[in-house]
């Protein structure tokens, strides 16, 4: 069976969640909008959001974060209860199964709390019509009795905010998306930003490490904060079992080629199928299927595993023709780019291709 079966598999550079981060996000968790780095744009938006409900006195009004995992939508919707010194209810799409779910923990909502609804695009039907009543008038009707003696009983509820995440900002339905008041799209992070959030999560773990190296980690992060802080706990188990336990450049990048974290986060899986792609089928273009047999996976995890984040780092192109390498693939494993595209590779001097090139072409 395929190590790869879904993006929550045992994977190092996956942006989803496992059973040890949730142990240890807790603790690394920024608790103000001052502590939480990068985002500027949504930072600045949302403090405005929160300074004016502070001054009235009011309930702000909903607010709606998109954006992939593993960039701080749960953290965020922590700050925001926190800074409006409000207590927070978490809870997901997937949970709500029923209306009857959603119209439970609404009715159990204090005065002001934020309830953050994370992968809010996977709720049931009935459940998010409900929400939409909710959401405006702060009232939901609780049905009560079956058939044609089932009757609607209105429920007032307290003023609350809701905070709901999606991956998928498209797939809200536009009645949901039209009621909330602020929508803050989350972006990937800056390497510079990442370092700091290396920086940052080092010290509450209390790991010595130098700026090269928090940049070296911050490098094959994927641009996202959760993987980030995953690399850093893994590169803190080899510094104290091969070293003295401080973390410098150079053992951070050995390190993360022993977990096989290449200079720019490709794993193995992502390398494998750019491996394919360059030395077997001369950079393409060839069908996902013939691809994927390649490297003796399911077509569906190259195409969802693997495939986004080479497309994002423009290393892979998806065309009607089939996936074809760029020339940044070609440098990235250390090789040259045909002079006639599909003629195949010619094995590169690495250092041609400066830092990167080279360590990769040695592993
Ligand atoms: P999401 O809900 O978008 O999947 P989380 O809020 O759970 O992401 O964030 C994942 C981890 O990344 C958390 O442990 C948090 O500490 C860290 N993190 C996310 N964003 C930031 C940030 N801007 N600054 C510092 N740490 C962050």
């Amino acid at each position: 069976m395929s190590p790869y079966d879904s993006e929550s598999a045992d994977r190092l550079v996956t942006a989803a969640a496992d059973g040890e981060d949730q142990a240890v996000e807790a603790a690394l968790r920024p608790r103000l909008l001052d502590e939480f780095i990068g985002q500027e744009r949504v930072r600045e938006q949302l403090s405005l959001v929160l300074q004016a409900a502070r001054q009235r006195g009011t309930a702000p009004d909903h607010v709606l974060l998109s954006g992939p995992p593993g960039l701080g939508k749960t953290t965020l919707s922590m700050i925001i209860a926190a800074e409006l010194g409000a207590p927070i209810r978490i809870t997901s799409g997937p949970a709500i199964q029923h209306a009857g779910d959603l119209a439970a923990i609404l009715s159990s909502l204090a005065e002001g709390e934020v309830l953050f609804l994370d992968e809010i695009h996977r709720m049931s039907r009935p459940a998010e019509e409900m929400l939409y009543m909710a959401m405006e008038d702060f009232r939901v009707d609780v049905i009560v009795g079956k058939g044609p003696g089932a009757t609607a009983i209105p429920l007032e509820l307290p003023p609350f905010t809701l905070v709901g995440a999606t991956t998928r900002a498209g797939l809200l339905p536009p009645p949901l998306r039209d009621r909330f008041g602020f929508t803050g799209h989350m972006e990937f992070y800056a390497p510079a930003e990442l370092q700091r959030v290396v920086h940052r999560s080092a010290a509450l773990l209390d790991v010595r490490i130098d700026p090269a190296a928090a940049g070296e980690i911050a490098g094959r992060s994927r641009g996202t904060p959760r993987i980030a802080n995953r690399l850093l706990r893994r590169v803190r188990d080899y510094a104290q079992v091969r070293h003295d336990g401080v973390v410098t450049a150079e053992i951070a990048a050995r390190a993360l080629d022993v977990y096989e974290v290449d200079a720019r986060g490709l794993d193995r899986l992502d390398r494998a199928v750019l491996d394919a792609l360059l030395r077997l089928f001369g950079g393409g273009p060839v069908g996902l299927s013939t691809l994927a047999v390649a490297v003796g996976e399911e077509a569906e995890t190259v195409e969802e595993v693997a495939e986004p984040f080479l497309v994002r780092e423009g290393l892979l192109a998806r065309t009607p023709r089939g996936r074809i390498a760029t020339a940044a693939a070609w440098h990235h494993l250390g090789l040259v780019p045909p002079a006639q595209p599909g003629r195949g590779a010619v094995p590169a001097q690495p250092e041609l291709f400066g830092p990167d090139g080279a360590r990769t072409a040695e592993a």
